[in-house]
């Protein structure tokens, strides 16, 4: 999903700060990949219906809309 991060400038889809590529969950700031439209909703698993998201926005999301986090990297 590297090439995810790279097209997304390695920002966060949901609050639009940096990502830290060099660390991994389970903290906050790790790259993680977010359903734009969850998987739950119909969603698919392509390039178009994926984000950069920090860990910590994604779980906030995820909470919300019973999505899957899928770590980055
Ligand atoms: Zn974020």
């Amino acid at each position: 999903m590297a090439e995810i991060a790279e097209r997304d400038s390695e920002r966060c889809g949901l609050c639009g700060s940096a990502v830290p590529m060099d660390v991994r969950v389970p903290n906050p700031l790790a790259p993680t990949i977010d359903h734009v439209i969850p998987i739950s909703r119909g969603g698919g698993d392509t390039r178009t219906n994926v984000q950069l998201a920090h860990f910590r926005c994604n779980s906030v999301k995820g909470a919300r809309e019973i999505d899957r986090i899928v770590p980055a990297g």
